[in-house]
């Protein structure tokens, strides 16, 4: 894989990182601008049609980078391992700390929405609530079963992604079967691995345009005004963020790891930019993957299996929207669920984290599935939707930050972190040099286009 360690900055003399921040900032004052002389015009050609066309474009390089790096990367990381029960020491680890981080956010969220109190004296009056329908919980049963895929294709097309791991594990462990005869197999799977990983590469590089785009369009459609009405919420919501991202995922981390979270954060804001700008776990899960081994120094073998799993089942800033907005809902309605409804809320909100993927907008549609269980009028998610675009994007990468703590702590415990890596401030920084293609990659091509002709 090309770290490029020692590697002069690019003739811009700016990281990537870097760009895309200022990309961000643009975005925001440029779309605040246009939300305040919105016109038609403006609207149907500028917002909607050039920043939603870029930004679309964006996100959908972002989503079709996604089956095929976690196909290859899990192939070569359930190869690589070669001892399938490590695997399973690795899975289970993981899937334990991911429920425990969940559960531990939910419960911050509760604590501090109790303690704060938002929503006190709110008036209903005046909030359309009209179209706004519910969410059955899905039986834990389905969500299990559901993770076995009739049509292996289907899963693959539908970027299924509980069914893609378990699918391309059960193929893995084939392979190791097989022995020395998927020699040829693995060597494949090794090679294609290295090529998507290239193509992540070359994707982000357009990240500074499309991030722009994509915060421009949100900020001209939602302005800033409308955090007034809700400012309680809002502001306890994000302060529960902060907490869980700053102290609680940082004190596990140095705790199980060691590791130093100043360092462990620097090397992981790409994937939380990513994850704020696009609202999605999955599709950031290129971004994430890329930080964790390139940046951070966790093993492929690893990290090719927590990380699609932990944007699919881990989802701690959405854990804490639900726990904030059921406090907020009961303040609002006047209506005192009690505790067992807060621990209905935090077992609910564990399963939908388990059973939804990491798409934008999701963790709203499954709080109608908490609330109507903990007996709270539904219309009341009218009141928060007008600012959920961006608390969205601000619990996805709190959503990703957590995937990337499990991951290492995880790396750490197993043997499987390079701490000169990890060590090393310039690992794994993209600049425009890791588009060049070397002088030996051309003398290779030039030779076997001469040999073919
Ligand atoms: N957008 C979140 C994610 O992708 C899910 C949500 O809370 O809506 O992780």
């Amino acid at each position: 894989m090309t770290a490029t360690t020692s590697q002069p900055a690019s003739p811009a003399g700016m990281s990537l990182t870097a760009k895309i921040l200022i990309g961000m900032a643009a975005g925001l004052v440029v779309g605040v601008i246009l939300n305040n002389f919105s016109t038609p015009f403006i609207d149907k050609h500028i917002v909607d049609g050039l920043f939603g066309m870029v930004g679309k474009m964006f996100l959908n390089a972002l989503k079709m980078l996604v089956v095929p790096l976690v196909t290859f990367s899990l192939l070569c990381g359930v190869i690589g391992i070669g001892d399938v029960a490590q695997l399973g020491r690795v899975g289970g680890k993981a899937f334990v700390l991911y429920l425990g981080t969940t559960t531990l956010a939910i419960g911050l969220a509760i604590v501090l929405a109790v303690l704060i109190g938002p929503g006190k004296g709110f008036d209903m009056q005046g909030i359309d609530t009209s179209g706004i329908t519910g969410k059955t919980a899905p039986s834990v049963w389905d969500v299990f079963a559901g993770i076995v895929p009739s049509n292996p294709i289907k899963a693959f097309a539908e970027g299924e992604m509980l069914q893609i791991i378990l699918y391309v594990m059960i193929v893995g462990i084939a392979a190791l079967m097989l022995g020395k005869q998927s020699e040829p197999f693995a060597r494949a799977c090794e090679y294609m691995n290295e090529l998507m990983m290239k193509v992540v590469v070359i994707v982000m590089h357009f990240a500074p345009y499309g991030v722009f785009c994509l915060i421009a369009r949100t900020f001209a459609i939602q302005g800033i005004e409308l955090f007034v009405p809700v400012l309680a919420y809002v502001v306890t919501l994000v302060s529960a963020l902060a907490i869980h991202l700053f102290i609680t995922l940082m004190v596990l981390l140095k705790l199980f790891s060691g590791l130093s979270p100043r360092i462990f954060l620097e090397k992981i804001r790409p994937a939380q930019l990513f994850a704020f700008s696009t609202a999605s776990s999955n599709a950031t899960i290129p971004v994430t993957f890329r930080s964790v081994t390139e940046r951070v120094g966790v093993d492929n073998s690893v990290a090719s299996f927590t990380v699609p799993l932990g944007a699919t089942i881990n989802m701690d800033g959405t854990a804490i929207m639900q726990g904030v907005a059921t406090v907020f809902l009961a303040n609002v309605y006047g209506i005192d669920i009690g505790p067992t409804g807060y621990l209905t809320v935090i077992a609910m909100a564990v399963l939908a984290s388990i059973g939804t993927a990491g798409v934008p907008g999701v963790g709203l549609v499954m709080l109608t599935m908490v609330l109507s269980q903990v007996g709270l009028p539904i219309e009341g998610i009218a009141l928060i939707m007008g600012v959920d675009r961006l608390m969205d994007m601000l619990r996805t990468a709190v959503n990703i930050s957590g995937d990337a703590v499990v991951t290492t702590i995880v790396a750490k415990g197993e043997n499987k972190i390079d701490l000169a890596v990890f060590n090393d401030p310039n690992a794994g920084i993209i600049d425009d040099d890791d588009l060049v293609i070397d002088d030996e990659a051309e003398a290779v091509l030039a030779r076997a286009t001469h040999e073919r002709g």
